[in-house]
């Protein structure tokens, strides 16, 4: 059997805190158990909201926590080129197209249908993609690109999961809600996200397609992430199968949650591991906090 290889992605957007330490260490833990390798990948597609000085706390927190990873680290932003070539054969294959709406007409175009029936939301909260540009001519397409109209590559889900097929993925962790007993071969559910976007104009990539790509790039065998995660397998799944990539394990995990039931967020002080530390926390005080 070849070595395990697990992942931790954090995007470098702000300081991590005791959601990400529960994932790192999950991951750094189940690796070690399981006689395998940690890569440590930087999600740092988003270059209106990721900063390098994040990326170095990003190291010296995990380090801090005892954290080992193997070297080099990947960092998306350096990978752009890879991912434009993917978009490109995805377009070879007729099933991705570029829509041209802003985000102010998307919302329009969803409050006009919404007036006759709810429409529906993708996984995330955000409404599935209303409009008609997968029908576009391609000589108007080529034309909006050429008089440099703003777009979005999206992934033409009808015709993806047509070639796809029904696809499944086996979880070991958590349900969406984080209920147990999900365990096992889990149903994708594509369609729930509708025309999702792969890319834009001046960024050739997006989540979804940077960590299905990196993923069977860095011969990631174990994906190790937050229950918030979860539907989004369901893309992945899909990207994998029309990219002939191969499909990891999954397990995702309870989220760490404040005194009112959300989820952390990188601005929350009281839960960030800088602060904890400068208040005295040893990282086994982080564990015993986080249950591992
Ligand atoms: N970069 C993502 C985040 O920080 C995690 C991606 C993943 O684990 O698939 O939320």
């Amino acid at each position: 059997m070849p070595q395990p290889v697990f992942r931790f992605a954090p995007s470098p957007n702000g300081l991590l805190h005791l959601g990400h330490a529960l994932s790192a260490i999950l991951n750094f833990d189940m690796a070690r158990a399981a006689g395998g390798r940690l890569i440590l990948r930087i999600e740092d597609i988003d270059a209106t909201r990721c900063r390098p000085e994040y990326e170095a706390a990003i190291y010296e927190d995990l380090a801090w926590l005892g954290i080992e990873w193997e070297q080099p680290v990947r960092r998306q932003s350096e990978h752009l080129d890879e991912y434009r070539s993917v978009l490109a054969k995805l377009d070879a294959l007729r099933l991705s197209f570029p829509s041209f709406e802003s985000r102010t007409e998307i919302s329009r175009m969803v409050a006009d249908r919404q007036s006759h029936a709810r429409w529906p939301h993708d996984p995330d909260g955000a409404p599935l993609y209303p409009g008609w540009a997968r029908g576009m001519a391609t000589e108007e397409r080529e034309a909006r690109i050429a008089r440099g109209e703003p777009y979005a590559i999206r992934l033409d889900m009808i015709r993806a999961m047509e070639w796809a097929g029904p696809l499944r993925w086996s979880e070991s962790g958590a349900g969406p809600r984080g209920e147990s007993g999900e365990s096992g071969e889990v149903a994708a559910e594509p369609a729930a996200w509708g025309d999702v976007i792969l890319g834009r104009k001046e960024t050739p990539t997006s989540y979804h397609l940077s960590v299905a790509i990196d993923d069977a790039l860095q011969g990631v065998t174990h994906v190790v992430r937050g229950q918030d995660l979860f539907w989004s397998t369901s893309v992945h799944r899909v990207l994998q199968a029309v990219l002939d990539l191969p499909t990891p394990a999954y397990h995702h995990h309870r989220l760490i949650l404040d005194a009112d039931g959300r989820k952390l967020s990188k601005s929350m002080r009281a839960t960030g591991l800088r602060e904890l530390r400068a208040d005295g926390a040893t990282p086994g005080d982080i564990r015993a906090m986080i249950g591992v």
